[in-house]
């Protein structure tokens, strides 16, 4: 889209409410379901993933909703364990060092969009602009079975030296899980027995703070998905 067009748009989303709000959620939301059909496995993507561990509540909430969600997340999440697991055993701090990447889709768009207007009117745009790229907060709160959300992880392992190498193998243990769950999805294994699905939810929520009980949907009546 040139930038003419770009301007269009906004003026014809302006009667919609916030342009800027609008088509900055848009295009995060449409990232989120390339996501999951095209950019599970490309490497950029992984890399900011690894830096931003994972992606928002509410990010995470509209990747749980694709249709290819339960094979991606798994995917994704299996990686993160990894990853967390490895930075506990060899004592690396735990922590994010980019913004949810969805959440940094939708800050381009917002800064793309108001370099457009420039210094034109455009009606209904909301004080909120420009925002700052929300920060990642990583999520905390009671272990999920044997594994503490990684917004816990480095206060723990700073607390009890044992905790740090307890967490490793609880992490390690979830990644085995979420092999299998992408095992299963091979159709060469899928006629064998499997049922441990609940482990996809259970692991986003210690990356994301979703509900560790069930696949998260936009409904939860969560305070947190509506900030
Ligand atoms: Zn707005
Ligand atoms: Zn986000």
């Amino acid at each position: 889209m040139n930038d003419g067009a770009v301007f269009e748009d906004l003026l014809e989303e302006s009667a919609r409410g916030c342009p800027l709000c609008r088509r900055s959620d848009g295009s995060a939301k449409r990232f989120i379901a390339t996501f999951a059909y095209e950019l599970v496995n490309d490497p950029t993507m992984r890399a900011e993933l690894r830096r931003s561990l994972g992606f928002c509540r509410r990010h995470a909430v509209d990747a749980a909703a694709q249709t290819g969600a339960p094979l991606a997340l798994s995917i994704v999440c299996a990686d993160l364990c990894t990853q967390v697991a490895r930075r506990l055993a060899a004592g690396k701090p735990i922590r994010a060092t980019d913004p949810c990447p969805a959440c940094d889709v939708a800050a381009q768009r917002e800064q793309h969009d108001l370099e457009v207007i420039g210094r034109r009117r455009v009606p209904n745009v909301c004080p909120l602009h420009p925002r700052d790229v929300p920060r990642r907060e990583l999520p905390r709160g009671l272990a999920v079975g044997d594994a503490l959300p990684v917004g816990e992880l480095d206060r723990a392992a700073g607390h009890d030296p044992g905790q740090a190498e307890r967490q490793s193998a609880a992490y390690s243990a979830l990644q085995r899980r979420l092999e299998a769950v992408i095992r299963h999805h091979d159709y060469r294994f899928r006629d064998e027995p499997f049922d441990d699905f609940g482990v996809i939810w259970q692991a986003l929520s210690l990356f994301s703070g979703t509900d560790p009980r069930r696949r998260p949907t936009a409904r939860a009546s969560d305070p947190l998905d509506r900030a």
